[in-house]
């Protein structure tokens, strides 16, 4: 029987995958120790893993960190995640040199969990709780200006304080090799083949579980009238004003609604709530899930896994780039539309069209039997179980970079070579326009190669 060391940082949706891994691994025989925070203790220590509370480790925050990490600030996320690196180091130096774990099994983003399994040099097996991200599926986020400004004006103060990891014993390359997915590293993923975007540019290193769930339940849509069900999440969920408007398009409908508010919106404040509509705080989302006919969701991947795996259509409002990866990914599957406008009129003629039109129902349920093909539990402890793992050597994303970079250089040389010989041989002056010019048409004629080059990668490596 093995020891295994799980970490995972204070979120919902990084947590909630994991905890079925944990109790399929607590009961094949293993000696689980889950290091996590109050929060999460109950649930931890309800898959018989031991719950190890890491409260203490918590930097206190000022006014503009906690407002930064309420907002899902990647620049304040990183540096918190780094501080706490930091403050854990001896305790976890303490218990991993007691426990002595066989792998550690840790969320992506992680820090001290990745870090201490590289300083220590234990097995490790990384839990990515969204898409796997490298340069090819990276394209679908789309970071909006003040994502980019965060990113830019943050750099600085992530580097200081990644320099002070450094007396402790972790080396860091630089902030992206911590949070981007490699080809070299044990990773779980919570989706499968089908639904990850650039599936095949991830290497054997790579394990496409399906969605963790606990749930066993069957979606069963038979009832009187349509259920819709809203949630926003459990971290940018204090959206009054959306809850407001959803419940001012859908007080008229033919419809029963239920939304999930999150902790922090005080429902007295929401008004009257019409008689279709009921408002919690927090429900079982599997549960109301399997009933529900639409899902008007914030796009977290466990949302939508969970929607899918219940055969629910989504209609899709997604908020930060990760959560609009996943969106776009779940149109493109013909399972939900994108909520372009968010008025009462606009989520009305959503709702409308996703319960109206069955293309999205039958895109649903075949998502829905793709995800239910494997018993993502197992497949995860398994790969735990065997880890580490041998990759097949190949680098596809590296490949295609390589390749590109030759085409760009032979393309560049044409052109320099044809002005030159316009310009010298023919005496045309104006001849350095044609410069000009080809900087427009390399983008999409970089695009179509690049997708030629990406195909024959693919085709060899089958
Ligand atoms: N969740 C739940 N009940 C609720 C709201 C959310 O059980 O009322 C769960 C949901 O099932 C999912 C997680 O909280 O597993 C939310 O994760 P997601 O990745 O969708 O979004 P995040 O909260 O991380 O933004």
């Amino acid at each position: 029987m093995k020891k295994i060391a799980m970490f995972c940082i204070p979120a919902y949706g990084h947590t909630n995958p994991m905890l079925p891994v944990a109790a399929e691994l607590v009961r094949r025989g293993h000696s689980v120790r889950f290091y996590s925070f109050d929060e999460f203790a109950e649930k931890i220590s309800n898959t018989g893993a031991q719950f190890i509370s890491c409260d203490r480790f918590l930097p206190a925050l000022n006014e503009e960190e906690e407002k930064g990490i309420r907002n899902v600030s990647s620049t304040e996320m990183t540096i918190q995640d780094l501080r706490i690196t930091a403050a854990m180091d001896a305790f976890l130096k303490e218990e991993l040199t007691a426990f002595e774990p066989d792998v550690i099994y840790t969320d992506s983003v992680c820090f001290w969990g990745k870090l201490n399994a590289m300083k220590y040099q234990i097995p490790m097996v990384v839990s990515t709780s969204t898409f796997a991200f490298n340069a090819l599926s990276s394209r679908y986020m789309k970071n909006s200006p003040a994502e980019i400004m965060d990113l830019v004006f943050g750099l600085g103060k992530i580097n200081k304080e990644m320099k002070k990891l450094e007396p402790y014993g972790y080396h860091v390359k630089n902030v992206l090799s911590l949070i981007q997915n490699d080809n070299d590293t044990d990773t779980i993923v919570y989706t499968t083949r089908r639904f990850q975007p650039y599936a095949e540019s991830f290497s054997d290193h790579y394990e496409f579980v399906g969605p963790s769930v606990f749930s066993d339940e069957e979606p069963v849509k038979e009832k009187e009238r349509p259920l819709v069900y809203i949630s926003m999440g459990t971290v940018i969920n204090d959206r009054p004003d959306f809850y407001h408007k959803c419940m001012e398009a859908l007080k008229d409908m033919d419809i029963d609604v239920i939304i999930s508010c999150g902790r922090a919106v005080d429902i007295a404040s929401l008004g009257t709530i019409p008689a279709n509509v009921s408002v919690f705080p927090y429900v079982d989302q599997l549960a109301v899930l399997a009933k529900a006919d639409a899902f008007i969701s914030h796009c977290g991947m466990n949302s939508v896994s969970e929607s899918l795996y219940m055969a629910t259509p989504l209609v899709l409002y997604p908020q930060t780039n990760e959560q609009k990866a996943v969106a776009k990914r779940a149109a493109e599957l013909g399972t939900g539309i994108l909520l372009e406008d968010d008025s009462a009129e606009g989520i009305r003629t959503a709702v409308r069209k996703i319960l109206a039109e069955p293309s999205y129902r039958k895109a649903a349920e075949e998502a829905c039997e793709d995800f239910r093909q494997r018993d993502s539990r197992k497949a995860a402890a398994d790969f735990i179980e065997q880890a580490p793992h041998q990759g097949n050597g190949r680098d596809l994303p590296a490949e295609l970079q390589k390749t590109m970079g030759l085409y760009q250089l032979l393309y560049w040389l044409t052109v320099i070579a044809l002005i030159l010989v316009l310009w010298l041989v023919c005496h045309i002056p104006y001849a350095w326009i044609l410069g000009l010019l080809a900087n427009f048409v390399w983008p999409p004629l970089g695009r179509k190669l690049e997708e030629n080059a990406w195909k024959k990668l693919t085709e060899k490596k089958e």
